[in-house]
This record gives structure tokens, sequence and C-alpha cells, in this order.
């Protein structure tokens, strides 16, 4: 499976920025952020990565509300 970032085109096999990893039942929930500042989340299992969510990039409109402006 080879999949790109929507926003940026980044290729999805290699991680650009690994944010955290986390351990579940079924293997591994890690946390990645792209080239473009979407943030991703990944489960990793016996049968691989998949990409079960992920962010806007930076800036997020949605997010400007919530954000400092500084
Ligand atoms: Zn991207």
């Amino acid at each position: 499976m080879t999949t790109h970032c929507p926003h940026c085109g980044w290729p999805d096999s290699q991680p650009f920025s690994v944010l955290s990893r986390h351990a579940t039942a079924a293997g591994m929930t890690v946390w990645v952020r792209c080239a473009c500042g979407s943030a991703q989340i990944r489960e990793v299992g016996p049968g691989g990565a998949r990409v079960v969510s992920r962010g806007r990039p930076d800036p997020d409109p949605d997010a400007a509300g919530s954000r400092c402006p500084t």
C-alpha cells in the first residue's frame, strides 16, 4: 500500500516526524506529523500500518480561534 499525504504529497511510508508511540491491545498507535504540519494517527499491527486519522496542515483555520495569535 502506497499512500501520500493529500495536503502536500509526502509519502506515508516515510514518516516526516514521529511524535509519539503508544502500545495498544492490537499493536501500536503512532502519531506522526507530516512535512506540511498535519498530524496522522496510525495503527501498526501484524498486517502492517494504516492511517486511521489525518489532520489538516498548519495553520489550521478551524483551530485559529483556539490558538495564541503570537
Ligand atoms: Zn502533508
